[in-house]
Parts: C-alpha cells; sequence; structure tokens
C-alpha cells in the first residue's frame, strides 16, 4: 500500500507535470512576474467557472477577507457576526479591522453556522454576517440572505474550504459557493481544494462599484497611478501562482468528484457502526453523487464519542495514518478573542464538537485500499 497522507500534493502534481511545468515556464520566459498574462487569464478563467461578473486576484485567503470587509466600508466598532467554529483567519480580519466580532454557534449536523444563534446576536450595530461553508459544505445562504435583507445586513461568504461547491436554493436554481453574498473571498492555499503552490486568493462579486472599490484596495488604494485614494494594501497574486492555478482550474470539477468518491466509501465503511457519526448534507442535499455538487468535502469529518476522540488520533497516527483536529478550541475560548460579553451556554454545540471531531485523509489520490485501511482501523479501534 502506497504510504497515506493527509493531502497528497506529489501525487496530484505528478498527474498534471507537463501543464503546470509549461505554463509555470511561459511566465519564466515573458518575466511577467506581477500582475502579467496569466494573472488575467486565471481571473476570466475563474469568474466563467464561477458564473461571477467580478474576480479579483489577491495574495491569500485571510487578504481576501480583510480586503472584502474594507471595500463594504465596514467601520470600527461595527459588529460582525460569524462562526465560533472555523479556522482563525475569519474572525483574525474582523478584529484586525477594530470591527467587534460576534461569534455564535453552529449547527450539530453541518458544522456551519446557526440561523438561530445569528437571529438572537443581531443588534443595531450588526453590520454583517460572514458565513463559513465549512469543509466544503454551504452554510445555509437562502436564510442568511433573508436575514440580511431584512436587517440591511452585508453578507461576506468566506469560501477558502468550498471552492466549487454549489447551493441549490428552495426554488431548485443554483448558485456557485462563494458567489450568493454581497462579496465572497477564497484560498488558493496548497491544500484547499483549488491549490496553487504558495499563498494565492481571490475575491468574487457581481457588484460592479464594490468590484471597483477592491481593485483599488488590492493596489495601494490606486485607481490611477500614484493617485492614492484610498487607504490601501499590497495584495497581489503572482504571476508563477496563476500560471500553477489555470493549469489546475479545468481539473477542478474533477477533483471535487474525486474528493466526493472517497467520500461516499467512508460513509459506506462507516454505515451501522455505532458511535461514528459521519458528515451529514444539508440545504435540501441528501446523498453524496456524481451530479451533486453540494459537498465538496475540503474535509471529511467524523464525530466520534469524545471519551475516545483523542485515543483514536494517537492510534491513527501511530498506525501511520494520519489525520486532524480541525477545530479543537472554539474561536471564543482562544486569547486572542475571548470576551465577557460571551456566554458559554450561548456555544454548546461548538463547545461539544471540539471534543468530537476527527478528520480524516482527504485529498484526489486516495486509492482503496488505502480507505479500507484507514476505515477497519478506525472501526477497530472504536468497537474496542
Ligand atoms: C484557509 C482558510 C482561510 C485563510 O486562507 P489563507 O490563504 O491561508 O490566508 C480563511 N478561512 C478559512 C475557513 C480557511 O480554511
Amino acid at each position: 500500500m502506497k504510504s497515506i497522507q493527509m493531502v497528497d500534493l506529489k501525487g496530484q502534481y505528478n498527474e498534471i507535470k507537463d501543464e503546470v511545468n509549461t505554463s509555470i515556464q511561459e511566465v519564466l520566459e515573458t518575466t511577467a512576474f506581477v500582475n502579467g498574462p496569466k494573472v488575467h487569464e486565471f481571473q476570466k478563467n475563474l469568474k466563467q467557472y464561477l458564473g461571477v461578473k467580478h474576480v479579483i486576484p489577491c495574495a491569500n485567503g485571510t487578504d481576501a477577507l480583510q480586503i472584502a470587509m474594507m471595500g463594504l466600508g465596514l467601520q470600527p466598532g461595527d459588529e460582525v457576526i460569524t462562526a465560533d467554529f472555523t479556522f482563525a483567519a475569519t474572525v483574525e480580519v474582523i478584529a484586525l479591522l477594530q470591527l467587534t466580532p460576534v461569534l455564535v454557534d453552529v449547527n450539530e449536523d453541518d458544522f456551519n453556522i446557526s440561523i438561530e444563534a445569528i437571529k438572537k446576536a443581531i443588534t443595531p450595530k450588526t453590520k454583517a454576517i460572514v458565513p463559513v461553508h465549512l469543509f466544503g459544505q454551504c452554510a445555509n445562504m437562502e436564510a442568511i440572505m433573508e436575514l440580511a435583507k431584512e436587517h440591511n445586513l452585508y453578507v461576506i461568504e468566506d469560501n477558502a474550504q468550498a471552492i466549487g461547491a454549489s447551493y441549490t436554493y428552495s426554488n431548485g436554481t443554483k448558485a456557485k459557493a462563494g458567489t450568493i453574498g454581497n462579496v465572497g473571498a477564497t484560498s488558493f492555499f496548497p491544500s484547499k481544494n483549488l491549490g496553487c503552490y504558495g499563498d494565492g486568493g481571490a475575491i468574487f462579486t457581481n457588484d460592479d462599484d464594490l468590484a471597483h472599490t477592491i481593485r483599488g484596495i488590492v493596489n495601494h488604494g490606486m485607481y490611477e497611478r500614484y493617485h492614492h485614494d484610498v487607504v490601501g494594501v499590497n495584495s497581489r497574486l503572482d504571476s508563477i501562482q496563476a500560471a500553477v492555478l489555470n493549469a489546475k482550474l479545468p481539473n477542478l470539477d474533477t477533483y471535487n468528484k474525486k474528493r466526493q468518491a472517497a467520500a461516499k466509501k467512508y460513509t459506506a465503511a462507516f454505515e451501522g457502526i455505532e458511535n461514528i457519526i459521519t458528515p451529514k448534507l444539508s440545504n435540501g442535499c441528501t446523498e453524496i453523487c456524481d451530479t451533486c455538487d453540494c459537498h465538496v468535502f475540503h474535509q471529511y469529518t467524523l464525530r466520534v464519542n469524545s471519551t475516545k476522540r483523542d485515543g483514536l488520533v494517537k492510534h491513527l497516527n501511530e498506525n501511520s495514518i494520519p489525520c486532524g483536529v480541525y477545530y479543537p478550541i472554539p474561536l471564543h475560548k482562544q486569547k486572542a478573542y475571548a470576551d465577557e460579553r460571551y456566554n458559554e451556554a450561548d456555544f454548546v454545540v461548538t463547545n461539544q464538537l471540539v471534543q468530537e471531531v476527527i478528520a480524516l485523509p482527504m485529498h484526489t489520490e486516495l486509492d482503496d485500499e488505502q480507505i479500507a485501511h484507514i476505515t477497519s482501523t478506525i472501526i477497530n479501534y472504536i468497537n474496542e
């Protein structure tokens, strides 16, 4: 059996070596390292893929979130509601801009931000909601957009983990994750579903004015050369990363299908096993299938009994099976984001999930033998 990795970037590279190498070579030959034709080409290709009016590439996913919030003109003291159970980048940029983060609980079934918790957290100072499409599946965007409309709030989608996923509205129409709110942000960190070979990110929007504002912000607040109209940042996707992304984008759907196929095999193997809860699909989606892209499995996350979770992590590592705990500490308990405003009774689900979750190896190169080995090792341990 091939050794098992959490993310197999080498195996994936071997499959697309020629395309990637040629694409990078073109950048080297033209020496257009920053804002070169490759970046424009990628922007155009991604726009088409997502069916969105504007894609603005930037340096990483954290910047993408920050710039989206700057573009919307959010001001210090504005309250921004986001999930307690996510990667820290989401809340980090809110705090960095001196906005007031309002962390709220998530759903037990799909790990995404709870609509009831958002409703409870809205105050006259609330200006925005940041749903995170955690582990590859959209938050309940229809309900979130309704709340936003009712309370006049912006919606910024943190789509770092769900690029290529689709959201289906109750009337059956579909939209790509990240293109539903006022603005979406994504990351091309190497391990993401569409990863480059370094850092990268992008912002999406259908709003022409916002796109214009954001294009200036990413480039030192310049709308005309050496005229600085607003305080901006330097956040660019470099051409070599765009070259990699251009070579990989045509494969994104295939990559996501491979992740779904692996997820389906995992779930089948755990069926009927007590004390293992497999990932649930939501938003009207009931099963992982080839035609359905409601979940693109950035992570395949199980819930196991909290008394067994840490032991299982250790057992898997001892058996050369990597795994991850995303995320081990609720954000409201992190030193940087703890606040007297928070009440433990409002974080029942997150407090429980952090003790139960375990993410299994998930990438495009997993084979049946590896999946069988991973699942049997887990089942044996849980049944012990
Ligand atoms: C990866 C990630 C980010 C940040 O992306 P970077 O490119 O690493 O800055 C933000 N939010 C979530 C949910 C992520 O998973």
